[in-house]
Parts: C-alpha cells; structure tokens; sequence
C-alpha cells in the first residue's frame, strides 16, 4: 500500500463523502512524486472553454506577497545549489547533514520565522533546494511543498528572511471517453484517462449508477478534465469539469459548478444535485475492479426475490461503505448473516450488511456512520458458500429493490431558483461543447487532422 492509498485512506476517514475528491486533490499534490511518470505521455485532446468557465478562480491566495523567488532562484542553478526531493524516513537533521551542514545551522533556519516550521512538517515528495557558495554557509534554501507553493529562505544580516512561493498552473482542460467492455476501470486505462480522475468519476455518479450491478458492454462515458501545467511542464491533472455516463441506454450528465459562495458541486444540466442520499452501490468499484468482468457469466448473485438482499460477490476483505449517513443499530454476529451490520437512516430507512469478515474501524452499536464510510470487509461469515455482501435495503419495516425505491425518491437539493441564472449561464455553453465533442472529434479524425484538437 503506497503513501497515496494511506493518506487517502486517513483523510476518508475524516471527510468520507469526499474522499475522491480528496484522491485528486492529493494526486496534485503528490503528482510530482507518482502520477507524472506514468501520466505524462497521456494527454488527450484539448478542450477550450467558453469565456464564463475560464475565468473560474483556481488561482491558490497567497498569504504572503506574491513573489516570483521561484523563477530568480532556480535561473541561479549552478555549482552551489543541492537540489534533494525529500523521501519517507528522511529526517531534517540527516538532510542537512548531508548537505554539508551542522545542527547550529538547521536551528539557525528554524528559529528563523514561522514558516520555517514547514521544516519539522516534510513530506515525500518535498524539493528542498540549499544554495550554499561556502562551505557552513547556507546563503539561501527553497522548500517546495509542490511545484505551486512553497518559500524561499534568505539569509540577510545574520538571520534569515522568508518570502513564500505562491505560483498558479495553467489549467488545460482536456476530454477523454471510453467505452466499457469489460471493466470501468479497464475503459480508463484504454482511454488514458487518469485513475484518479475516474474514480471521481464513479464517485460523482455514485448515487444515480452502481459501477457494480448496472453497467453493460457497451456503455460509454466522457469526461472533461483539467490537466495543470507549470512553465509549459504537465505537473498533474485537477478536477472534473464536467461528465457524462451512457448506462444501458440512458444518459447521465452531470457539470461542475461553483456558487457564488465558493461551495463546489456536481449538477445535472437542470442544476439538481448528483449528490443523493443513497449510494447506489455499497462496494467501491475500484476495489474489487481487478477481480471483476463483466464478461464473466454470473459476477453477481442478484437474488433479490430469493432471500430479500442484494449479493454483490467480491473478493475477501474489499471494504463495504455506509450508503448514506446514519446510526449503527447492530454489530455483531447474527445467525446465518454472520457479521453483521445494520445501519438506521433518516428514520425511514434501514440497511443491512451480511456475511463481513470484519467490521470497519470504530463500527459499533451507536456509531454515526458518513456516507462512503467504511463499516465492514466482504467475508463469508454465518451461512454463505463464499465471499460476498449481502445487501438489505429496508423502508418502514419492509424489504425494497433499493433501485426501485431510489428512483422513487424525491430530487435532490438543486441550485436555488434565484441562482439559476447564473448556473445557465456558466455551464451551457460548456455543456454543448462538451457533449457534442464526441461527433466533432469524429470528423476532425475523418479529415485526418489528428486527435489533437483546439476548439473555438
Ligand atoms: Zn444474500
């Protein structure tokens, strides 16, 4: 398990709704260290905006003046400079060591400002540059939290003064599709598509599809998504602008947008919300990918009639996550359910999870429960021939087709009637340009002008 799995994993805990979200946000931040080897040679075709879209703020504020240290350092690369990209069990002392300097010198800086306590917080993937023209002396010293933010320390008068290193990526937005022949996963790799970027894909989706139970061979999906460059350099891909899933014939859309008070969402072009009350699917698609064809005859056991569940079959120990938020009202063995947990929700609603090989950490009876949380692991506990979930979907007492019943339900939060306006007017444009891309593309290939593409 890599750094990215854990640090994903530590902040889902906090923020489980958004732990894909998050999955992107560390991906840019940790793009320098994993995805930029892999990623780099897959940029797709390129994707211009409509004028409302491109004057979306990605810009980060800068608490300190904006500097350009970053250009005038690294143009003074010579024979005194020590660049190092901080490693894990990397520690201060033994990086300054390394550089030829002694313990009175690392204090020296780290008494210096407030900032300089970025030192005693390092993290893999850190550039710390050293400028040092004698030896002892340490003239000036840059720490790169990634290419965009960081500071520059420079020695003046006997101490040191720090500016901070605020810089904006270039956002290109760029458009990929896929169509699915076996995998969801599978697809994303044949189109190039950024992992990253299709698990927030399935996770935007995650409340109108089961990236389990409902794709088909054939299914298609497209998504526009920003790749971020530094001085012409790709350094990592951003967020979803906007995305479309083709499931069995129905299409599902769904567009960024951000609210006058900065609150960020994903909204069909109507403006009502993606974000439902219910996971379609207990199980994270991506965790069970691997193991799974849909080409296979029976990947699931779907006997809802049978025995009033849903049985997703998965490898043991894929995690199982809370399908909306909720209370615990069980833990523990139940008869042929085995490990089991239930989860109350919203009064109404209650659902069941059977046949765990364990449950997930802090999951016991009274425990509030997120969305996408993770309460337990696919086992074969009480009566099961193998690993798999069963799944209960419980409405006042009586047992329910959840697809049924969450097509049923009333529509999500949607953009206030007042805002309207201002949704349309930043997401139609795009909207058309987006899903017509497909067919433009088509005859931009016809023509033989290639994949890469501007549009205008
Ligand atoms: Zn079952």
């Amino acid at each position: 398990m890599g750094f990215v799995d854990s640090a994903i994993a530590i902040l889902s805990k906090y923020l489980p709704r958004h732990h894909l979200m998050l999955a992107g946000i560390l991906g840019l931040g940790l793009v320098v260290l994993m995805v930029l080897a892999t990623e780099e040679a897959a940029h797709g075709a390129r994707f211009s905006l409509p004028p409302p879209l491109t004057a979306l703020p990605h810009e980060e504020l800068a608490t300190h003046p904006e500097t350009d240290s970053a250009a005038a350092t690294s143009d003074a690369t010579g024979e005194f400079w020590t660049q190092m990209e901080v490693e894990s069990g990397d520690n201060l002392s033994a990086i300054f060591t390394k550089v030829g300097l002694n313990a009175q010198d690392m204090y020296k800086v780290l008494n210096s400002t407030e900032e300089a306590q970025v030192l005693n917080k390092l993290y893999p993937g850190y550039q710390l540059s050293f400028y040092i023209p004698e030896p002892g002396t340490l003239t000036q010293m840059k720490v790169l939290k990634s290419p965009l933010d960081g500071y520059v320390f420079t020695l003046n008068n006997d101490n040191y003064v720090v500016e901070a290193i605020k810089r904006t990526a270039e956002i290109v937005p760029t458009f990929k599709e896929g169509v699915i022949n076996d995998s969801l996963f599978m697809a994303g790799q044949r189109a190039d598509i950024p992992t990253v970027s299709i698990m927030e894909m399935a996770d935007i989706f995650g409340g109108v599809i089961d990236f389990i139970l409902d794709p088909r061979q054939g299914d298609s999906f497209s998504i526009l998504y920003e790749e971020k460059y530094l001085d012409g350099e790709f350094i990592g891909n951003g967020e979803i602008i906007a995305a479309q899933f083709t499931n069995q014939g129905k299409q599902y859309i769904a567009v960024r947008y951000e609210n006058e008070t900065g609150d960020v969402g994903y909204f069909n072009p109507e403006g009502e919300s993606m974000r439902k009350a219910f996971l379609r699917t207990p199980l994270d698609v991506f965790r069970i990918s691997s193991n799974f064809n849909l080409n296979r005859k029976h990947p699931i056991l779907n006997t809802i009639r049978a025995h009033k569940g849903t049985d997703y079959a998965a490898p043991k120990g894929t995690p199982v996550r809370a399908t909306a938020d909720g209370v615990v009202t069980w833990a523990a063995r139940n008869g042929s359910f085995g490990k089991l947990v239930v989860i109350q929700h919203n009064g109404q609603f209650e659902t069941k999870y059977a046949h765990l090989d364990d449950y997930g950490q802090s999951i016991k009876k009274g425990a509030r429960v997120k969305q996408g949380q993770v309460i337990g692991f696919v086992g074969t506990t009480g009566g099961s021939t193998g690993p798999h979930l069963h799944y209960e979907f419980v409405l006042n007492g009586v047992h329910k087709d959840p697809r049924t019943v969450l097509d049923q339900m009333p529509k999500a939060i949607s953009i206030d009637p007042s805002e309207m306006q201002r949704f349309r007017s930043q997401t139609r444009e795009l909207l058309v340009k987006f899903l017509n891309h497909h067919d433009d593309s088509r005859l931009l290939s016809l023509n033989g002008s290639g994949v890469s593409e501007q549009h205008h």
